[in-house]
């Protein structure tokens, strides 16, 4: 940092302030990563400080998401951010320790001198480059309502462009930019842009803005799997395989932040799940609509050469606590309720993100979708443009639903309790007939037979996205799928399966039953856990706090 000075606005020269830094979080004084600046006098409601700050960043190898490897540069985090004053007369400013930055909304007009040839991309809207007398070329980029600027730049991008179009939803400029060694990836990552901006924009609400950057960076640059506004980073590797879609995951949970982050913009520093339980638990419904069921990958080699089990499907993480190793450790070290910059390394991960998309899923499956859908909907307008706290949502969920969910969130968000759940006794017969509407057809489910806890089936409604046009997403079919129950690729575990399992998980186990989408036949081979018939959920007595 040079200097920050303070700009009467009257012509009068600016005027030095004085900076201190400050640790508040953990008293380390060799931290320099928060300053206070000392205003001459106090800044009433409405009046305008204009401030002059200059700066130089000294570019570092890639660390979280910002620096050089090679020619390829991503600078997020790279400039001097205000920090956001709270309604109740307090900042919200913390040193930077793991996790990201809050900050207000605003309007940026930057300019970026590059050398000629090399390609920019960056947060906003683009102006015509001017090409200088020096050999560089100056590119400018303006955005609104946006609370963060990231740029990225390299000679060697190979830039395209598409436009989403749907109806009902306004069209979206996108831009690539790919490594050459990433071209073969060009239309994974502007199928699922367009797959993301159709069905997030259908479920919930349209795209904010009228244009996304996505960026494909380096493998192992530690500038991949980011979102600042209307610029998202994605995610490749050697043989990125189509089967597992690491490319299409990343691209569909980082352009889903432009929803919960960017425009529903928590404070992603001290409430991390607000943002990326919402945005994972998003994709990854996404995920379970759109592509078929993820299978078994195995890699070998140095980790580099994939090798695939089509016949063994996987169940997926955000519906199992115990699809984690070592998971239930983590998830007694501290709740979802603590600040995210102050989780233990091993739950930073384990609670904003899994544990908080578990959260969600559970109450999407005890509430049904229809309602649920609403819950996430409102949170979603209500915020738009807005800063929302924990307790804004738990409203929300509350008023929407019409329930005092109170003591769900007393379990889920501040308990560190875990699910003991165990099957007691397991009895199976044997199902004489197949489902007349499916048999001999390659998508039909199979009977499963006594051996009811694999069964698997692939669902004739989903599709690849091979482009926009073969994504189906309309909240109608996504009724269907909620209102069928679980998913039999997920049997096998109660927190996997449906909205009466998702009651088993708070309240003990109660196996789901298995009723495929569009069949009307059941499996009658189920296993059945004693004691569980019947139950159903009761208000708990409160626990002292309110979830709003
Ligand atoms: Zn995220």
């Amino acid at each position: 940092m040079e200097s920050i000075a303070l700009r009467p606005g009257n012509g009068a020269p600016a005027q030095p302030l004085a900076t201190s830094f400050i640790q508040p979080d953990d008293g380390n004084a060799d931290d320099r990563t928060l300053m206070r600046v000392a205003l001459p006098q106090q800044v009433g409601p409405g009046e305008v400080v204009r401030l002059e700050v200059a700066w130089t960043l000294k570019v570092p190898r890639p660390f979280q998401r910002v620096g050089v490897l090679g020619d390829y540069y991503l600078l997020g985090h790279w400039f001097p951010k205000v920090g956001v004053f709270g309604a109740d007369g307090a900042w919200r400013a913390h040193q930077f320790i793991q996790t990201e930055f809050f900050a207000d909304f605003g309007a940026y007009d930057v300019r970026l001198s590059v050398p000629t040839g090399w390609k920019v991309g960056a947060t906003g809207t683009r102006d015509e480059p001017q090409t200088n007398a020096d050999g560089t070329v100056t590119h400018r980029f303006r955005a609104v309502d946006v609370h963060d600027f990231a740029w990225t730049t390299s000679p060697r991008f190979q830039v395209f462009t598409d436009r989403f179009e749907h109806p009902g939803l306004q069209p979206v400029d996108i831009e690539l930019m790919l490594l050459p060694d990433h071209t073969w990836l060009k239309e994974r990552y502007l199928s699922s842009t367009k797959a993301a901006l159709q069905c997030y924009g259908l479920w919930f609400r349209p795209y904010a803005w009228d244009r996304i950057t996505v960026v494909d960076p380096p493998a192992d640059s530690n500038t991949g799997g980011m979102e600042y506004p209307m610029f998202v980073t994605g995610e490749a590797r050697w043989l990125t395989s189509s089967v597992n879609r690491l490319t299409e995951a990343n691209t569909l949970h980082e352009v889903g932040h432009m929803w919960w982050q960017s425009a529903v913009a928590s404070n992603e520093f001290e409430d991390t799940w607000l943002d990326e339980s919402t945005t994972t638990w998003a994709y990854r419904r996404l995920v379970d609509t759109i592509y078929p069921p993820y299978v078994l990958e195995k890699r070998y080699f140095r980790d580099n050469l994939p090798v695939f089990f089509p016949d063994v499907p996987l169940v997926q993480t955000a519906r199992g606590a115990d699809s984690y190793d070592g998971l239930r450790s983590p998830f007694t070290i501290e709740s979802l309720e603590t600040p995210a910059f102050r989780n233990d390394e091993r739950t930073y991960y384990l609670l904003p993100y899994y544990k908080g998309a578990l959260m969600l899923v559970t109450l999407e499956r005890y509430l049904g979708w229809e309602t649920w859908q609403r819950v996430i909907t409102a949170y979603t307008d209500r915020f738009w443009l807005r800063q929302p706290t924990p307790a804004d949502f738990f409203s929300v969920v509350n008023e929407v639903s019409g329930q005092d969910l109170g003591w769900f969130f007393d379990e889920a968000y501040r308990g560190t309790e875990l699910f003991d759940y165990a099957v007691d006794r397991v009895s199976s017969t044997s199902v004489p007939r197949r489902c007349a509407s499916h048999a001999g057809t390659p998508t039909g489910h199979r009977p499963s037979g006594p051996r009811a806890g694999v069964h698997h089936r692939r669902r004739s409604s989903r599709s690849s996205t091979s482009g926009a046009g073969a994504v189906r997403c309309s909240p109608s079919r996504s009724a269907s799928r909620s209102a069928t129950a679980a998913s039999p690729r997920n049997a096998g575990t109660a927190v996997s399966a449906g909205r009466d399992s998702a009651i088993a998980i708070a309240r003990g186990s109660r196996p789901s039953k298995w009723i495929p989408d569009g069949c009307s036949c059941s499996t009658s081979t189920r296993p059945t856990t004693r004691g569980a018939a019947g139950h159903r959920p009761r208000p708990r007595p409160r626990s002292g706090r309110r979830s709003g």
